[in-house]
């Protein structure tokens, strides 16, 4: 299918994009690398008046950067940017393993994680970690910049508190305190690997080898990534054993209203969410341990 006509706008600054976005209020729509807006585009469920690439802002907006103790990264790295950073491997590998995870080597070389992020597909996998991670997102718009928790600004399936004007600039995760490890595992549709249910797991062990602090994100079991609060709290301050993860991770689906498509029954993806938590938290209290 071809796309309906639109303008093309190349701005050289953040600032003369956002100015074209609040130009075309209601028509203008940012492109970064269009691995998710231009299969909408074709198939008209997208029908943007003005299309802003962001094209020449890449090397201002893909930077990836330690400043202190988080992981600064542009939102223009691309997830292959991001999978081989050896910033990335170091300070947060869970994000690393994330991204190598993402569809094929492709998408990866196009798809950026601010794209990601405000298209809010909720069969990503870079949601389940964002969530895990505890990420805060830098927006800058016509009314200035702000830092927001990605937990927040995620809203429902394809559906964000992005406005108008919003771009996304950059997004930060804690690094790594010592004694941490982190794991991402998923169920993939064999077809594109987006995430049938995807589950990421950070843990952070105390000097004694118990659970000083864990996280659980998930992303595919419903319309949007969430954490998986009941786990993390049975899980506080016991020993990683397989018994103690089984019993925790048993509520893993709680609160999330599992999808049901032709990739997957809702009682399928309960189950998976489960299993797949287990595995998470196994591997990144394994890792913490190492
Ligand atoms: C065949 C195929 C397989 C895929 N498999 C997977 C997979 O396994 N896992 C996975 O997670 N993803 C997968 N994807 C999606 C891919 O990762 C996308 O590239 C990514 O989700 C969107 O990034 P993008 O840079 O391409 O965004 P674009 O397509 O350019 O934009 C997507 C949306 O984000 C907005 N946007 C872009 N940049 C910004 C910004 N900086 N600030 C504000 N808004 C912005 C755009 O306006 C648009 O609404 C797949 C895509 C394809 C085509």
């Amino acid at each position: 299918m071809i796309p309906a006509a639109f303008d093309y706008r190349v701005p050289e600054t953040v600032e003369e994009a956002i100015i074209s976005l609040a130009d075309n209020p209601g028509e203008g729509k940012l492109i970064a690398g269009g691995h998710s807006l231009l299969p909408m585009m074709k198939l008209r469920l997208a029908q943007p008046g003005v299309l802003v690439d962001l094209k020449l802002l890449r090397e201002q907006l893909s930077r990836v950067w330690l400043d202190g103790d988080r992981l600064r990264i542009g939102a223009l790295a691309t997830h292959a940017h991001v999978a081989s950073s050896t910033i990335v491997r170091q300070a947060c590998p869970l994000l690393a393993d994330t991204a190598a995870e993402i569809a094929d080597i492709q998408v990866r070389n196009r798809g950026t994680i601010g794209g990601s992020i405000a298209h809010a597909d909720p069969a990503a996998d870079y949601p389940a970690t964002l969530e895990a991670l505890g990420a805060l997102v830098t927006v800058q718009s016509a009314s200035g910049t702000r830092e927001e928790e990605f937990d927040s600004l995620l809203i429902d399936a394809f559906y964000t508190n992005l406005g108008e004007t919003d771009l996304i600039t950059e997004v930060s995760v804690p690094a790594y305190l010592p004694r941490t490890g982190g794991s991402y595992h998923k169920f993939a549709n064999k077809a594109s690997h987006f995430a049938i249910v995807g589950v990421a797991s950070r843990v952070r062990l105390d000097a004694g080898g118990r659970i000083e602090h864990v996280t659980v994100g998930i992303t595919g079991a419903g319309p949007r990534a969430t954490r998986a609060g009941r786990v993390e709290d049975e899980l506080q301050g016991k020993e990683p054993t397989g018994e103690n993860i089984d019993a925790a991770s048993v509520h893993a689906a709680e609160g999330i209203d599992c999808l049901s498509d032709l990739h997957g029954q809702a009682d399928y993806r309960e189950h998976l969410t489960r299993v797949l938590t287990g595995r998470a938290i196994r591997d990144a209290a394994a890792r913490a341990a190492a």
